[in-house]
């Protein structure tokens, strides 16, 4: 079959593999400790599911929806990401737009549908989300990747950022919270990156913030627009209900920037997927987004209390090193490369999916090579199981860290 060139020089995920196994080795009746999820284990809020119901009765919530969502949903989820930012109300009366997208993955893709000519570069902050990579050239563009490490707890330095921009540089993903490292970027950051955005007034930004509702360290996640609102002419937001709701199968996401940016994403859209799900977004516009908050209340205890978790097993077994102050999501970064297990390994290349897969086999835990994310020799776990059974892996991992 001759396959498109484009498609041939997608990745498939490695994550796959690891998961089939784990899936092969319950069915022989192991016991298996899922770290490798990148979803809240728990049912979206009653009154959410509420209102999917009564819309059920209706025959709109069957039909098309238009191309780029309901007016009055776009006109909603624009308010309240304005609200939430603290931002004038009005600040996007004029020149920007709202599209809903079949998840905020969709609405990236088209975002850089819209944007990416071949040869253009895309940067990305490593740890990167594994998509974008293989989204950036699939459109013909090239990411160009600036690196971090567990020193700065996974966040890099805005002068990297400045190294790696060439005349062909045409945006920057920025991901705060940060999947996978699982840390939001300090308000000094923000504002040093306000500064040097300045400095370069073509580049224009996406501004992932599908997990700014989950946090569990002060300050709370902010963004470089909100110190110079100027910004946001060339920022695209992503945002979703995928885990501030809990819904990541509802696949509903949505992007707010610049109107000739949101209307050329919604060409895009009108030709491939057209509209979301109608069903979703009109019991999403008959929601209060304020019963966030108090969902999330408990999910950010439960995650704060899997972080310290980490914290006192990794200090206990002298894994202190090797341990960095998780602020959000519900992600958190191993790094193998400093611990007595890596003694059995070349210290050169990137051993991540041969020591997931021994995580695997020999504990009986999935995790996520961290080669996917751009940080070889490492991997990343979710904080959202049960604390009793994290524990019990957390333990586990230990053991196998400081098995030489
Ligand atoms: N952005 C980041 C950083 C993510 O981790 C994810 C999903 O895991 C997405 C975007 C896409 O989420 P969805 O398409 O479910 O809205």
């Amino acid at each position: 079959m001759l396959l498109s060139s484009r498609v041939k020089g997608l990745s498939y995920s490695i994550t796959m593999k690891l998961n089939e196994k784990a899936l092969n080795m319950t069915d022989e009746g192991k016991v298996i400790y899922n770290l490798s999820g990148g979803q809240l284990p728990i049912k979206p809020l009653p009154e959410f599911i509420e209102k999917i119901h009564h819309q059920l009765n209706f025959l709109k919530s069957y039909q098309y929806s238009p191309v780029s969502g309901f007016t009055n949903l776009r006109k909603k989820l624009t308010k309240y990401v304005a609200e939430v930012r603290n931002l004038p109300t009005e600040i996007f009366e004029n020149d920007f737009d709202c599209i809903v997208s079949n998840g905020s993955k969709h609405s990236i893709y088209n975002g850089l549908g819209a944007l990416v000519d071949p040869g253009d570069e895309v940067i990305l902050l490593v740890p990167y989300w594994v998509s974008y990579p293989e989204m950036i050239k699939f459109w013909g563009g090239i990411p160009t990747v600036v690196k971090s490490n567990v020193f700065d707890a996974f966040v890099p330095a805005v002068e990297d950022i400045r190294k790696a921009m060439t005349p062909r540089t045409k945006a920057i993903i920025v991901n705060s919270p940060n999947n996978p490292a699982g840390v939001h970027y300090s308000d000094a950051w923000m504002k040093e990156f306000a500064a040097f955005l300045l400095e370069y007034p073509d580049l224009i930004v996406f501004s992932d913030e599908v997990y700014s509702d989950i946090y569990y360290f002060d300050p709370k996640p902010t963004y470089f627009y909100q110190f110079d609102h100027s910004l946001l002419s060339r920022t695209i937001i992503i945002q979703a209900i995928s885990k501030s709701l809990a819904s990541t199968g509802l696949r509903l996401g949505y992007a707010i920037g610049p109107a000739a940016l949101v209307n050329a994403m919604g060409k895009i859209q009108g030709q491939t997927t057209s509209g979301p799900n109608s069903l979703i977004q009109r019991a999403l516009m008959d929601f209060d987004l304020k019963f966030v908050e108090t969902f999330l209340g408990p999910v950010r205890h439960h995650v704060r209390q899997n972080a310290a978790t980490i914290r006192e097993k990794f200090r206990e077994a002298n894994l202190g090193h090797c341990w960095y102050q998780s602020t959000s999501a519900f992600y958190f970064m191993i790094d193998f490369s400093r611990t007595p297990m890596f003694a059995r390994f070349e210290s050169d290349k990137d051993h991540s999916y041969a020591i997931a897969d021994e995580l695997l086999q020999n504990e009986g835990i999935t995790v996520v090579p961290g080669s996917d994310f751009g940080v070889p020799n490492s991997a990343r776990i979710a904080l959202v199981i049960e604390e009793v059974p994290f524990q019990e892996a957390i333990s586990k991992i230990i053991k196998y860290l400081n098995r030489a």
